[in-house]
Formats: C-alpha cells, sequence, structure tokens
C-alpha cells in the first residue's frame, strides 16, 4: 500500500502556517488534540515574511535613518553620512524575520504540533493530500480541517509587474536599491504606510487613489489631517485620479502610469497595492462542494464553518477585514467552537485598526461619519497633542486624540487617535469601550505623568464642555 493511502490520523489538519493556522493549530493542540499544520512556504505566512512584521520594521528603519524623529528636537539635522542604500533598510528587517520564524517554530514544537512541508489539497471532507516539493504525497485525516491559506496581492493583468519596476507588495522586499522616484497605486491601507515610509526616506513620492479620499474607513478629520502630514512630508497625494495604464518604460529604465485625464506619470518605480486573493487556487474546494467568490474567499457561518461542516476557514481567506489580529482570533475561536471548548466563543465585535503609516492612525468603535450616517447624535472631545507635555518631548506636536460619545449616556462610542504611538493608545479607550464606559472612566483615572496617554483625560474633560455647551444647566 503507497503512503498515500494510509492516512495518518489527527484531530485537526491546519492548511496553512500564517498566524491563524498557527494560533488555530496551538488552541487545539493546547486542550490536547492532535494537531498537524501543512506549509507550502515559510511559516509565519504574511506576517512573518511578506506583509505586517516586514513592512512594520522597515517604517522603523525609515524614521531612524531619515532621522525624521530627531528632527526639531535638538535643532540638528540628522545625517546617516552616506545615501541610505536597500542594505540598510532591509537590514533589520531581515533580523526580525528570523527571530519571529524562531517564535513560530518553538511555538509550534512546543505543543508537539505535526509539521508537514508542502501543498496540502482537500481530497474529501476530513481528507489532505499534501504534496511536497520533491513530489512525494502524505495523507491525512482528521476529524476537522482548518483552512487558513491566507491571501496575496491581486495581480491584475493589465499591470506589468517585473519585480524591477513595477512592484506589488510582496516584492518590494526584494528592492536592490532605493529609488529616487516612486508612484503609489493604492490609497488604502499598504499603498499608504509605504508612500509615508518611502517619503519620510526622502523617495520622491506620488500617491494615486481613485476615491475621493485615502483610507475612505478612517474618520475624516483624521484623515485630513494624516493627509496634510503626508503632503508636508513630501509625498503628492492625488485623489479622485484613475490610472488608465502601466507600462515599464523602455530598457527597464522607470515606469510610466497614465491617468484617467490622459496626464502621464514618470518615476523610477511603481507600488501596485490595490486589493488581494484568496489562496484557494488547487486546493480541491471545489470536489468538496466549497465554491470560493470571484477573489478566491471562502463563505463561512458565524461558527467559522465552510458549507462542509467539518472544513472550517479563518484568516485573510475568508475576506474581511483580513487582519493578523483579526486571522488569530478567528482560528482560536473557529476550533474552540469545534471542538466546544467552553473557552472562547467567539471574535470581539470590538476591533482596533491600526495604520504604521508616519504618523499612525488608529481607532476603534464608531466614527463621525458612521455615527451620523446611522442618525445617532454624539458629543466630540479632543486633545491636540500639542498641549500634552509628553508630546512636546517627543517632538509629535501634531497629533490628536478625540473620543465620540453619547449625549445622554456618556457612553464612549468611539476613539480615533493621530499621532505618535496610537496604534498602542487606542487599546486604553478599547477596554475602556469592552466594559462599556463611558468618559468620565478617563476623568477618574489618575494616568503617569508624563504620558501621551494622558490626553485621554483632555479629550474627556473637553467633551464635558462640549456637552455643557449642547446642554446647559438650567438657571
Ligand atoms: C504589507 C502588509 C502589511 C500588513 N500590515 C498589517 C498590520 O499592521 N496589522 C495587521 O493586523 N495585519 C496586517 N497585514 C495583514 C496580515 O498580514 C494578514 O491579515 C495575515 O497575515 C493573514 O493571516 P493568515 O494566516 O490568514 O494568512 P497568511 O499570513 O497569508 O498565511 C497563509 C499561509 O498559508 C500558506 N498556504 C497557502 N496555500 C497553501 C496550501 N495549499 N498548502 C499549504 N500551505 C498553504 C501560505 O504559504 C502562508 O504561509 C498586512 C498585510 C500586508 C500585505
Amino acid at each position: 500500500m503507497s503512503e498515500a493511502e494510509t492516512p495518518e490520523q489527527f484531530d485537526l489538519v491546519v492548511i496553512g502556517a500564517g498566524p491563524a493556522g498557527e494560533k488555530g493549530a496551538a488552541q487545539a493542540a493546547y486542550f490536547g488534540k492532535r494537531v498537524a499544520i501543512v506549509e507550502c512556504g515559510d511559516l509565519g505566512g504574511a506576517v512573518v515574511n511578506t506583509g505586517t512584521l516586514p513592512s512594520k520594521t522597515l517604517r522603523e528603519t525609515a524614521l531612524y535613518l531619515s532621522g525624521l524623529r530627531a528632527r526639531n528636537l535638538y535643532g540638528v539635522e540628522y545625517s546617516f553620512g552616506r545615501p541610505i542604500a536597500a542594505e540598510d533598510l532591509f537590514y533589520r528587517e531581515k533580523l526580525i524575520q528570523r527571530s519571529q520564524l524562531e517564535l513560530v517554530e518553538s511555538n509550534i514544537a512546543r505543543h508537539k504540533i505535526a509539521l508537514f512541508s508542502g501543498r496540502g489539497q482537500l481530497t474529501g471532507p476530513h481528507d489532505v493530500r499534501v504534496r511536497a516539493r520533491d513530489g512525494r504525497e502524505t495523507s491525512l485525516r482528521a476529524e476537522y480541517i482548518l483552512v487558513a491559506t491566507g491571501s496575496r496581492p491581486a495581480h491584475p493583468a493589465s499591470v506589468p509587474f517585473d519585480g524591477t519596476c513595477v512592484y506589488d507588495s510582496d516584492t518590494i522586499l526584494h528592492l536592490t536599491s532605493i529609488p529616487a522616484s516612486l508612484i503609489v497605486v493604492g490609497g488604502g491601507v499598504i499603498g499608504s504606510e509605504y508612500a509615508t515610509l518611502f517619503g519620510a526616506m526622502g523617495v520622491r513620492v506620488t500617491l494615486v487613489d481613485a476615491g475621493a479620499r485615502l483610507l475612505p474607513f478612517l474618520d475624516s478629520e483624521l484623515c485630513d489631517v494624516l493627509t496634510r502630514q503626508m503632503q508636508d512630508c513630501g509625498v503628492d497625494v492625488r485623489c479622485s485620479v484613475q490610472t488608465s495604464a502601466i507600462a515599464v518604460d523602455g530598457g527597464g529604465s522607470g515606469v510610466t502610469a497614465t491617468l484617467g485625464d490622459g496626464s502621464a506619470l514618470h518615476a523610477n518605480a511603481l507600488l501596485y497595492a490595490i486589493g488581494r486573493h484568496g489562496n484557494t487556487d488547487g486546493l480541491g474546494l471545489e470536489d468538496a462542494g466549497i465554491v470560493p467568490d470571484a477573489r478566491g474567499r471562502i463563505g463561512i457561518d458565524e461558527h467559522f464553518r465552510t458549507t462542509v461542516p467539518s472544513v472550517l476557514a479563518a484568516g485573510d481567506v475568508i475576506g474581511f477585514p483580513a487582519l493578523a489580529s483579526t486571522s488569530m482570533e478567528q482560528a482560536r475561536v473557529a476550533v474552540c467552537q469545534a471542538f466546544g471548548f467552553a473557552y472562547k466563543r467567539q471574535v470581539s465585535s470590538l476591533i482596533p485598526y491600526g495604520l504604521y503609516t508616519i504618523p499612525e492612525v488608529s481607532m476603534v468603535g464608531e466614527s463621525e461619519d458612521s455615527l451620523r450616517a446611522a442618525g445617532r447624535p454624539y458629543l466630540v472631545g479632543r486633545a491636540m497633542f500639542r498641549g500634552n507635555a509628553r508630546a512636546q518631548i517627543a517632538g509629535d506636536t501634531t497629533g490628536l486624540l478625540k473620543l465620540l460619545f453619547d449625549p445622554d449616556t456618556r457612553v464612549l462610542l468611539g476613539v480615533h487617535i493621530i499621532g505618535e504611538r496610537a496604534c498602542e493608545l487606542i487599546h486604553i479607550g478599547q477596554m475602556c469601550m469592552q466594559f462599556g464606559g463611558t468618559i468620565d472612566a478617563f476623568i477618574d483615572n489618575v494616568f503617569n505623568f508624563p504620558t501621551i496617554a494622558d490626553a485621554y483625560k483632555y479629550a474627556a474633560y473637553d467633551g464635558l464642555q462640549a456637552l455643557a455647551r449642547e446642554r446647559p444647566t438650567p438657571g
């Protein structure tokens, strides 16, 4: 009997070892289940290898090498001493990638999860075939299968991705030199993050987006602040502009983007950052009766089950919100629900969004735009970082922290922050919201001083003043 005909038995087989796969597998193994992970590439998925951590490490490196953080603090211009080379930019990214990979490896080993290197394919509701690079096949059988195969950058046929002039968010990590000029097509999270990162390094960046403004999900006031700061940093932001054609110049000397109005932009390089596609090709889903949508995403129910109850799916492959943070949590919940672990029943509906642009932006809960659209009354309390001692010391005086609350109950409805450490600071507001707190929580709370977190208290004071203006006490 061949190896392929004798399936190895597990309780759970996970396809994909990105954050969703790793955390889902570890969750099941932690509760004593026999678990296998199948991975066709490098462990860690987009978080470790191509997305989250590489881009965040590059951001820190760009801030450091460009001296942007040091500017205005000591009245001196910091200079790296020589032009910044691609090796300088990618040096720490490689170190972080290695150390994060070790963490994933040790998590898998600690939980005694069997690791199969190769491409996984469903061959039945409980069966997975693994095809290794050398062609050898192994069959696995499990009570449940978790599909956590992630996503990849969308590649429209009209865009000539060549990895030397025209990049996607994966191949931009293979730059061999820092371009003098860069066109970024797409003003979503990835496009905006990379535009500010390269802008900080002195690259002439043009960011083109077809929408009326960048990042439509963002509170419009913060979006305006971010756009202004991008422009101050030298990024040419062009909204409501279609890109009708992209062509590599003769001899690969650069790239030309033709815009909807017929004008053309030229640059040394172009980053195309629109859209992602679920990794479902060749997974055997259709044979199992699971039909992905046109963008390769798998539909699931509230228990993360596909149309085949023994096949679960989590992470980018199920689409929105396609974040590392939510992918991990979805997989944990999927596994807990499937095996009936009374531990984690659902993914919190209160999801924070973090943008590692320069400056950082983060939000949780409702925005002014969403509250207006819902016709729900609200008031705003603001604290500007320029009035905050720690922000002044850190040289970040352009930030803003904004609280949205219910005028009747004072319950906190949303928090929006732009500025230094926004992605960390947001969790204070998030926890308050998690427990149904009011803005009085910040007024009563004693904050370390000096801290940027103290801005919560001043935003709450400002909110109370807004309340007093709207509802003056009689007499
Ligand atoms: C540039 C960029 C920046 C980002 N920044 C952030 C951020 O700041 N914060 C945040 O929360 N999120 C961020 N994200 C999103 C985050 O990276 C993803 O949401 C997350 O990686 C999704 O995890 P996943 O496990 O679903 O999929 P992935 O990380 O894509 O992992 C899927 C894994 O499955 C493997 N695989 C695919 N098909 C098969 C198969 N047939 N057999 C075996 N293995 C297979 C792949 O090789 C891969 O390792 C960013 C993404 C990008 C691209």
